[in-house]
């Protein structure tokens, strides 16, 4: 196998980290979790202090266009997702945009009650579905969540929308996206795909898929900041035909009109809610820049590339049985992160962290090490191997500094 050295040197993405502001002496593997700082943002929100919020205050809604947003960064994320123009909107988080299009999605099939997920879903989109369902009760909306090798058997004629998470956020598995929409399809069920841990990572096609629904994470592969605001893709065929129960004022048509009554705006407009949050949007608006001139296809090619290098230099200590590989092996299975299980997986690691190499552990027992093309490098995978064997072999994460839990993990 080639050295990591070589390996960045024949890098033709290796020019884009210098496009991020990284953590000193850290390699840091937890992208899929919070990107990190964009090297343009610090100077971006300074300027929005200093001469938008600070200087032309209200007038910033206009002059600096703050009002459109949600569209024009959408429009941006669009692009990174297959997805022709007027179909994406910048907004809120992943859990709220899941209310806002399950019940779209029920709405654009009376007749069908059903939302169709997986167990291992990401918590927080089964909590929705549990939700709705409380809210609107049974006989017009039931959760249906399967493990995944029953979700075609499980697509009965009551099914309104399968709802999915592309990659799964614990073991890294990639589902078939073009193949379950079609399934969806073949019996009249939408598709509502979750693009957490795939959007800025993977190439998507959403609009040749013929995905009908789609939500994603600014924060993650997209490199937006701590909370920054979430996507809605909401295809074109779908629109205008019903309105969204989060009727705020800025997803009416006319929301200077002061109207009693609420007018559904057109288009994807109307999944907004509330006022934007602009210091983040602005964040995130710039943070999308650093996906300039690269192709998606370039960027899976790369993060295939760290996560084999990884996966392949760990066959000895995942021999023995105690380490064990919970992602695929197959690269066209496994999405951009690589779980690996240990019985002391919170141990281990706390002790990588402690040795500057940033990862994150998930119930019960599984560390992920994500890998951002953007700006991971193969020496970094190196580092991070080199850490994780030094650990293993003295058991290191026996050590009782790294028994105590955080509120986040
Ligand atoms: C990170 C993540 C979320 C986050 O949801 P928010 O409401 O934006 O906090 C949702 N779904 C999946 C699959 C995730 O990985």
């Amino acid at each position: 196998m080639k050295d990591a050295a070589s390996l960045d040197t024949d890098d033709a993405l290796g020019y884009l980290r210098k496009r991020f502001q990284l953590p000193t002496d850290t390699v840091y593997l937890d992208g899929n979790s919070l990107g990190v700082l964009p090297a343009a943002v610090p100077a971006r929100l300074a300027q929005l202090l200093r001469d938008e919020w600070g200087q032309d205050l209200i007038s910033s809604w206009n002059r600096h266009d703050w009002i459109g947003m949600p569209i024009t960064v959408g429009e941006k994320i669009a692009g990174l997702l297959g997805a022709g123009s007027g179909q994406v909107i910048c907004c809120d988080s992943i859990s709220v945009n899941l209310f806002k299009l399950l019940t779209t999605a029920l709405q654009l099939r009376p007749g069908r009650t059903v939302l169709l997920s997986e167990e291992g879903n990401f918590p927080t989109d089964l909590y929705l579905t549990q939700g709705i369902s409380d809210l609107l009760g049974t006989a017009r909306c039931s959760v249906r969540s399967v493990p995944p090798e029953q979700l075609i058997t499980a697509m009965a004629e009551d099914v309104a929308v399968l709802m999915l998470t592309q990659v799964n956020f614990r073991d890294g598995s990639l589902h078939n996206m073009q193949a379950l929409t079609r399934a969806a399809h073949d019996r009249g069920i939408l598709v509502l795909w979750d693009l957490a841990h795939s959007a800025g990572v993977l190439p998507i096609e959403l609009d040749a898929w013929e995905v009908d629904m789609a939500v994603g994470c600014g924060y993650k592969f997209l490199n937006g900041g701590p909370g920054a605001p979430a996507f809605v893709y909401l295809a074109s065929r779908h629109q205008n035909q019903v309105a969204q129960p989060l009727c705020g004022w800025l997803g009416h048509a006319q929301p200077f009109a002061f109207e009693p009554g609420y007018r559904p705006a057109a288009g994807v407009q109307r999944y907004l809610a509330g006022t934007p949050g602009i210091l983040g949007m602005a964040a995130l608006d710039t943070a999308l820049d650093c996906f300039a001139g690269v192709s998606m296809s370039a960027l899976r090619a790369k993060s295939l590339a760290l996560s084999g290098y990884f996966i392949d230099s760990l066959q000895a200590e995942l021999h023995g049985g105690v380490l064990q590989l919970l992602t695929p092996r197959d690269a066209a299975r496994r999405g951009s992160q690589v779980a690996l299980s240990h019985p002391h997986a919170w141990g281990v690691s706390q002790a990588l962290i402690a040795a500057g190499v940033i990862v994150d552990f998930r119930e019960p027992d599984v560390v992920r090490f994500g890998f951002a093309p953007l700006y991971n490098s193969f020496s970094d995978v190196a580092f991070a191997l080199d850490r994780l064997r030094h650990i293993l072999a003295t058991e290191a994460y026996r050590d009782a500094r790294f028994s105590e839990r955080p509120r986040v993990t």
